[in-house]
């Protein structure tokens, strides 16, 4: 019975309350609520879950093992689940050969174009790839750059080798690889670089294979010497980049830049290929234009023999156009683009796909989506329900909420006082339902009045960087900027690649992880954790380290971990909460002891504003925890794990870190992201608050509401890529929608009403 609803029986996952719904097959489901509802609860960690679960009972016992545990949602029963695809956020993985064109696999299609009717005629598609070593540019492996080891990022040459003139870890004065050097015989360890003869210069830098004799028992007799550039390129760069740390990653980064490969000019091709070409053009050029560009350079092309290659091309570069990527080029490597970007070129290849009865799941489809695109956007969602397909949505953007055929709400609030579904029904009946996303649809919309005056001006002069050419503008201090315009018109380029770089006491405060363990949580991210602990210890006269899950208060049967695995052979792992310690990680010991009511595993519990109450006479930790209220995470329970944070809750917890430095500049980059309308309020409310303490926003946005309530406004535009780049308003949020050559003024006066 393919075309029953999904049931979903009693799901009590996270917040969710034992709730029971039926989900319409084929339809466009969107599910909305504020933010801490249960929305990814219900979609993500119990629908999704599940029928993934369910697809890997299909599979042997062999292949299960290897798939990462999959474990049983908490629910009563699902039944009538379809098999899922996830199309989400996350980034496409940062392999340096993939890119644009080989995800989508427009780049696969291409190749086939040129081995069909490229002249002259050199061999089969698979020659095209720069991942085959046939095909590839011998000079820089296909990858198109070739990178170089900075020697001036790489040493300080004022230093000597015992002080530390290295400046990579792990080449640190007595350690191992610096004893290579340092007792090789053939340095003044004691001498500074800048001394050094040539000859000592090319030796400690270039030279290898010379043999060493044993400068120490214990080592082998004889090694060969290898200079420090070699040897960081062996051991760091020619490794694969999954096996470096974090620290080796961001070093490596510091002491290399890249430079286009000279042989092939960036194409990643070798000289036989690149001379094969259609009307003039090879494949390396026609994988570095726009995709706008590359489509009508693909319609010039009138060859009967390759027209249905030609039709799938165009379909897919159509669908790039389509969903506002009609800026990238095929050529872009995938690791750099945004998340919003990395999830519709996701889409790009399903729709390309002849499944039919799949269950398509989407994670906010607008995130990063100018208002223009996303009409476009609900175009394509329905061109895939209408292949047999249903499509499940978390979503708050009205205009895509409005394309929905169902819609279920979540609420009534966050947390704990959420997790039930507050309607279920169409968006006629939401707009007038007694609901959170029912009032916020009807909320009065107003423009900012008396935007503030600034108290001086960032100046950008004569800048130039991707898309931006030759560009000089000024930016006002002491106010809430926002910076609009479509995707891909150069608003990060401006505020996250020039600013920070002609102003450096600009912050860019992004969603991308927190440092930290995955025990880390926003009391210890803030460094609130200790004080707590010495709070405690001095109110009860015990040890410090009773009051910590990695000393004397751990549990002692979890470890402080809170969980306890489980290994059965021949089945799963099993990681459950613990039951001695309720998941807290804190002994029966710890947890005995309580000041001013609570015990310390009972206020990590808590939320800031609970916390708050209890420390109130500790200066320290009252500010600290006053900063999470301050940047709208007064819900967020002190001690919840950093890795369950949403990127919008990572980015509010990053500027809570940065707070109580005057005279800031800091830059968001869509900061609304997930974020439900009545939060967005608060988040402006927030901001507001914010300058009104002397910090300067610059907020890259696209939400109306918060463009409504800017003090000032810059859209980049006119369109994105090349036909972007510049400034094309500048002023008050209020002379926008009569702006002659705004974009987005006719959307914000629309949404005005
Ligand atoms: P939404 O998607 O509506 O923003 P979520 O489903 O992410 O809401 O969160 C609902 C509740 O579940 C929140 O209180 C959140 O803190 C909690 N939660 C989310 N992820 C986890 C997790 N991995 N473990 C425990 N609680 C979680
Ligand atoms: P927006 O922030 O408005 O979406 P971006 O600043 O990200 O736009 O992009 C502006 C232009 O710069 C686009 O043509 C984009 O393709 C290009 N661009 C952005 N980042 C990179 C990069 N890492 N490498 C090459 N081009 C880039
Ligand atoms: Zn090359
Ligand atoms: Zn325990």
């Amino acid at each position: 019975m393919p075309d029953n609803p999904m049931r979903i029986i009693r799901a009590r996952t996270h917040n969710l309350k034992s709730i029971t719904l039926e989900i319409p097959k084929h339809q466009i489901v969107a599910f909305t609520g504020v933010s801490g509802s249960g929305k990814s609860s219900l979609l993500f960690n119990t629908i999704a879950a599940e029928s993934q679960r369910q697809l890997a009972e299909t599979y042997s016992t062999f292949v299960r093992n290897r798939l990462p545990h999959l474990g049983q949602p908490d629910a009563d029963r699902l039944d009538n689940l379809p098999a899922s695809i996830v199309v989400n956020q996350h980034q496409l993985g940062g392999n340096a050969r993939s890119t644009v064109g080989t995800v989508t696999e427009i780049y696969a299609l291409l190749r086939l174009l040129f081995s069909r009717i490229g002249q002259p005629h050199i061999g089969e598609s698979s020659l095209f790839s720069f991942n085959n070593p046939n095909g590839m540019c011998p000079d820089c492996q296909g990858l198109g750059n070739i990178m170089t080891i900075d020697e001036q990022a790489l040493f300080d040459r004022e230093r000597s080798l015992d002080q530390g003139a290295i400046l990579f870890p792990g080449f640190e004065p007595s350690s191992w690889r610096w004893k290579r050097y340092a007792l090789s015989g053939f340095f003044d360890t004691t001498k500074p670089l800048s001394a050094y003869s040539d000859e000592e210069w090319t030796r400690l830098t270039i030279e290898t294979g010379t043999p060493v004799t044993a400068p120490r028992p214990g080592w082998p007799k004889t090694t060969v010497y290898e200079g420090v550039l070699p040897r960081i390129r062996r051991s760091f760069i020619e490794r694969e980049d999954g096996d470096l740390s974090k620290v080796e990653r961001e070093a490596l980064a510091r002491i290399t830049t890249h430079q286009p490969c000279p042989s092939c000019q960036g194409g990643r091709l070798n000289a036989s290929v690149l001379s094969c070409q259609i009307n003039g053009l090879n494949i390396a050029q026609c994988a570095a234009m726009e995709a706008k560009d590359l489509l009508h350079f693909i319609d010039t092309i009138n060859e009967p023999t390759v027209r249905p290659v030609i039709i799938a091309i165009a379909e897919k570069l159509d669908s790039m156009i389509d969903i506002g990527l009609d800026y990238l080029s095929l050529d872009r490597g995938t690791a750099g683009l945004s998340g919003g970007e990395s999830q519709r070129i996701k889409m790009i290849r399903h729709l390309g796909s002849s499944l039919t009865g799949i269950a398509y799941i989407f994670d906010e489809p607008s995130i990063g989506l100018h208002q223009r695109d996303v009409q476009h956007l609900g175009e394509l969602l329905i061109r895939l329900r209408d292949k047999g397909n249903s499509i499940l949505l978390v979503e708050h953007d009205p205009d895509v909420i409005a394309i929905a055929d169902h819609v279920i709400d979540m609420g009534p609030k966050a947390g704990q006082a959420g997790g039930e579904v507050v309607y279920q029904g169409d968006m006629a009946g939401l707009k007038q339902a007694d609901t959170a996303t029912g009032r916020g649809l009807r909320m009065p919309r107003a423009l900012n009045e008396t935007p503030r005056t600034p108290s001086g001006w960032l100046k950008i002069h004569q800048a130039s960087r991707f898309n931006i050419h030759d560009l000089s503008t000024a930016i006002p201090l002491g106010v809430m900027t926002v910076v609009a315009g479509v995707a891909g018109s150069g608003k990060s380029t401006l505020t996250n690649q020039i600013l920070p770089h002609q102003h450096p006491d600009v912050v860019v405060i992004d969603q991308t992880e927190l440092r930290g363990s995955r025990r880390s949580t926003p009391a210890s991210y803030l460094g609130l954790l200790d004080d707590m602990r010495r709070h405690f210890a001095k109110h009860s006269g015990q040890p410090k380290s009773l009051f910590s899950t990695n000393a004397a208060g751990a549990c002692p049967t979890c470890q402080g971990h809170g969980t306890v695995r489980t290994d059965l052979a021949f089945l799963d792992t099993i990681e459950a909460e613990c039951e001695s310690c309720h998941g807290s990680g804190y002994s029966a010991q710890a947890r005995a002891i309580k000041i001013a009511g609570y015990s310390m595993d009972q206020v990590m519990g808590m939320r800031a504003l609970e916390a708050l109450a209890v420390f109130k006479e500790n200066p320290r930790l009252s500010d600290g925890l006053l900063r999470l209220e301050q940047v709208g995470l007064a819900y967020l329970p002190i001690g919840q794990r950093l890795p369950t944070l949403s990127g919008g809750e990572r980015q509010r917890l990053k500027l809570a870190a940065e707070l109580g430095q005057q005279g800031k500049i800091y830059v968001f980059d869509e900061p609304t992201s997930g974020l439900h309308m009545t939060d967005v309020e608060r988040l402006i409310h927030t901001f507001n608050g914010l300058v009104d303490q002397g910090i300067s926003l610059i907020i890259i946005e696209h939400n109306l509401a918060l463009i409504a309530a800017a003090d000032y406004v810059i859209e980049m535009g006119p369109g994105a890529g090349k036909h972007g780049g510049q400034v094309i308003y500048q002023g008050p949020p209020a002379d926008m929608p009569t702006a002659p050559h705004s974009v987005t003024g006719p959307y914000l006066n629309a949404y005005l009403g």
